[in-house]
């Protein structure tokens, strides 16, 4: 069995979708689980709306609006018939959505947003799944919430692995196509949790540990992994081959084409994973699995924007001691604040973070009681994984270095931006 995983760029617009369905007639569309995440940048208009909802705002109607026409505007594309079902299931989704708003009582963001979010996905998953039907790959669509199971923790919800395991091997038909969504999932009380911001990869990569799958393809708008992002760097190069700890290694400095939580279920089971363009699904593109680190071998370069170096010392200019540091990273946990970089000398502790969820306020009062606390915000971290000097050199050029950090394989260094 393959688990595929369709991401927003390549279901954004109805071209999109049908290029979806030409991707499954290249390779086969037996025994196989297809995840699909939301249409392009619905998840980002999905945050607008809830920005909207608790701020009170006169735009909410709107927001609604316009996203519901931009889907509209696709099925009408993708359906002849004004009587299709899939217009129905989509105008239901959509008064769904408002009526989780209406009668929403509570006050808590990240429950909020995961229950408003999360549309973006059954939206998309019922549209293709419907185009599918359609024309000739018959599918059976299956709510991931009903078999992903999480912890509460909405918007960066941990799975429970073993009652997912169970419903996925009881629900998923091996033999058949099914299609369902990425990202999502839910909790003990069957409220709607998400995996994390791009979440939809490590769906993927659950199902496939859970059906014990031969592989999984990401289908990307980008030919593979390349050794930088395109979208910073000059002269980028496709990696046909990475091991799953470089993968790892990568995903956790930001690589951005892979998920940093899907690698690890795929390494435990072996699976391999390949990263490939959905325009051209004939090529190689890259394959992640055991074996040599990097082929080619070159340095691979990542930057990670909006980060937050933070240095923090003792108020009695005493040492920082292991106490400190351990009271530090709970306050990190508490407030789901990931730690990029790490730096100690005796008296100062330096660590670059990264703030996804906005809590860094609500935690520099707590740090400040504490510590003698100095921070630049909008900062860049950069990453070279098997640096040269040449690569160091010619990266560290004109930029106005914060802090320098050399291990083994890799080279790191925070940037004023
Ligand atoms: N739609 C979600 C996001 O944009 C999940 C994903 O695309 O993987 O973050
Ligand atoms: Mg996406």
């Amino acid at each position: 069995m393959r688990v595929f995983k369709f991401g927003g760029a390549s279901v954004k617009d109805a071209a999109a979708v049908k290029n979806v369905a030409k991707v499954l007639q290249t390779t086969g569309f037996s025994e196989l689980l297809v995840v699909v995440s939301a249409m392009g940048k619905t998840t980002n208009a999905l945050e607008r709306i809830v920005e909207s909802y608790l701020n009170k705002r006169n735009d909410l109607k709107d927001l609604i609006g316009d996203l519901k026409e931009y889907h509209l505007k696709i099925i009408e594309e993708l359906f002849d018939a004004k009587q299709h079902p899939v217009f129905k299931k989509i105008e239901n989704l959509f008064d769904d959505l408002r009526t989780t708003l209406d009668r929403n009582k509570s006050t808590q963001y990240d429950y909020i947003y995961d229950q408003v979010v999360s549309y973006g996905e059954l939206i998309s998953s019922i549209i293709v799944s419907e185009y599918l039907n359609e024309t000739g790959y018959t599918n059976e669509w299956l709510d991931a919430r009903e078999l992903i199971k999480t912890d509460n923790a909405y918007r960066d919800a941990e799975v429970d692995w073993e009652n997912t395991q169970k419903r996925i091997v009881e629900k998923v038909n091996k033999k058949g196509l099914t299609l369902t969504q990425g990202f999502i999932g839910s909790d003990e009380n069957n409220f709607t949790t998400t995996l994390g911001r791009e979440g939809s990869d490590y769906t993927a990569g659950i199902f496939a540990y859970c059906l014990g799958a031969d592989s999984v393809s990401i289908w990307k708008d980008v030919p593979g992994v390349l050794n930088a992002d395109p979208r910073v760097f000059k002269n980028t190069q496709l990696l046909s081959h990475v091991s799953y700890s470089e993968a790892i290694e990568l995903a956790f400095y930001g690589a951005s084409v892979i998920h940093p939580k899907t690698i690890q279920p795929l390494q435990r089971k072996e699976i391999p994973l390949n990263v490939k363009s959905f325009l051209n699904p004939t090529t190689d593109g890259t394959s992640v699995k055991k074996g040599q680190p990097l082929d080619p071998y070159m340095p691979c370069y990542i930057v990670k924007k909006d980060q937050i170096l933070v240095s923090l010392s003792s108020l009695d200019f005493s040492f920082i001691v292991e106490d400190n540091i351990s009271e530090i990273f709970s306050l990190f946990h508490e407030h789901h604040i990931k730690v990029d970089l790490i730096q100690n000398s005796a008296i100062s502790f330096s660590v670059c973070l990264d703030d996804k969820f906005d809590y860094f306020e609500g935690l520099l009062g707590k740090l400040k009681a504490k510590f003698k606390v100095t921070y630049n915000t909008n900062v860049s971290l950069y990453t070279i994984r098997h640096f040269t000097e040449n690569a160091i050199q010619s990266l560290e050029k004109d930029k106005d270095i914060l802090l320098k950090q050399i291990t083994r394989e890799t080279y790191q260094m925070v940037v004023k931006d």
